[in-house]
C-alpha cells in the first residue's frame, strides 16, 4: 500500500521544525508533495471491476492489472498539474538543471495529450511534438511522471489487495508494471520487497534475483551496505542496473520510502560512479 501523502508532509514538517531549514533537494520535493496531495485530493479512488477470473488470469500471464486504457484522465487537470509542476522545477534549477521555457509556459499544454501520457506509461517514444531534444525528452518524462502521480497512487490503493503477493513475484509492478527504483527487507521475515517507482505498489521478490534482467546468477549479483547497515545497494553486473535498498529491522524510525528516495540521493550519485545506471 503506498504511503499516504499527509504522513510524508507531517514528516517533512517535523524535520523542518527541529532543524529549521529544510536541504534544498525536500524543499523541492516538499513543494511536489503539496501539488501532489491537492491534485490526489480531486482525483478520487478508481473504482476498477475485474472479476475473480480475470485477476487470476491476468496474474498468472504476467499481465498488470491496469493497462494504459484502464486509466481515466482528466487531460484539463493534468496540463494544469505539469504547469504547477514544471514551474517547480523552474525554481530549482540550480538543483536540475536548466528547464526550456516550452514546458513550463503555457504552450506547454499541447505536449500533454493522451498520446504522450500513454507513451511516457508503456515507455515508448514519445509524440514528435514533444521529443524536440534528449534533454527536453527526459524532463519532460520526470515533470509528466511527478504529474500523474496522485493518479498512479490513486490506481495501487484501489487495485492492490487484489493481488496475490505469492502469485507475482515478477520484476515489474502488478499494479501498472512499471519498474521498481526501491526495494525493502521486511522486519519479520527478512523478504525482499520492491517498490513502484509510478504507483509505489510494494511487491515481493525473490532476494537473490535482479528485477530488472532477472539474472540468478550469484556470480553477477552483489551489494554494497552502509557503516549502519541501513541501506544495501545492489548491483546487477549482468545488466549493469542497481536498486537501492533500505533494510527495516535497522531502522531506528519510521521509514516513508518516497522520503528514502530522497534521503539516499547519494546512493544514486556513488551507483552512477560505479558504473551502474537506474531503471525506472
Ligand atoms: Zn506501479
Ligand atoms: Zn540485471
Amino acid at each position: 500500500m503506498p504511503v499516504r501523502i499527509d504522513r510524508i508532509i507531517k514528516k517533512l514538517e517535523e524535520q523542518k521544525g527541529k532543524e529549521g531549514r529544510l536541504p534544498q533537494v525536500l524543499e523541492f520535493y516538499q513543494k511536489l508533495v503539496h501539488i501532489q496531495d491537492r491534485v490526489g485530493k480531486r482525483v478520487g479512488v478508481p473504482n476498477p471491476r475485474f472479476s475473480d477470473n480475470e485477476i487470476s488470469s491476468r496474474i498468472a500471464q504476467g499481465k498488470p492489472l491496469v493497462g494504459f486504457e484502464d486509466l481515466v484522465i482528466d487531460l484539463p487537470l493534468l496540463r494544469k498539474t505539469f504547469r504547477e509542476i514544471a514551474a517547480i522545477f523552474a525554481e530549482y534549477q540550480e538543483l536540475i538543471g536548466p528547464i526550456p521555457e516550452q514546458l513550463t509556459e503555457p504552450i506547454a499544454d499541447q505536449f500533454i495529450t493522451q498520446e504522450s501520457a500513454k507513451a511516457w506509461f508503456e515507455g515508448t517514444k514519445l509524440p514528435d511534438t514533444v521529443a524536440i531534444n534528449n534533454d527536453n525528452e527526459t524532463l519532460f518524462r520526470e515533470i509528466i511522471h511527478a504529474s500523474l502521480r496522485p493518479l498512479m497512487l490513486s490506481y495501487s490503493v484501489a487495485v492492490i489487495d487484489m493481488v496475490k503477493q505469492e502469485d507475482w513475484r515478477r520484476g515489474y509492478c502488478p499494479v501498472c508494471g512499471g519498474n521498481p527504483d526501491f526495494g525493502f527487507l521486511d522486519n519479520e521475515h527478512r523478504s525482499r520487497w520492491l517498490v513502484c517507482s509510478r504507483c509505489d505498489t510494494e511487491w515481493l521478490f525473490q532476494r537473490l534475483q535482479c528485477p530488472y534482467c532477472g539474472t540468478t546468477d550469484q556470480n553477477v549479483l552483489a551489494y554494497f551496505t552502509d557503516d549502519e547497515g541501513l541501506y544495501r545497494l545492489y548491483v546487477c553486473e549482468q545488466c549493469k542496473h542497481y536498486l537501492k535498498t533500505i533494510d527495516l529491522r535497522q531502522a531506528k524510525s519510521e521509514v516513508l520510502i518516497p522520503l528514502e528516495r530522497m534521503y539516499t540521493l547519494d546512493i544514486d550519485k556513488q551507483a552512477r560512479e560505479l558504473g551502474y545506471s537506474p531503471c525506472n
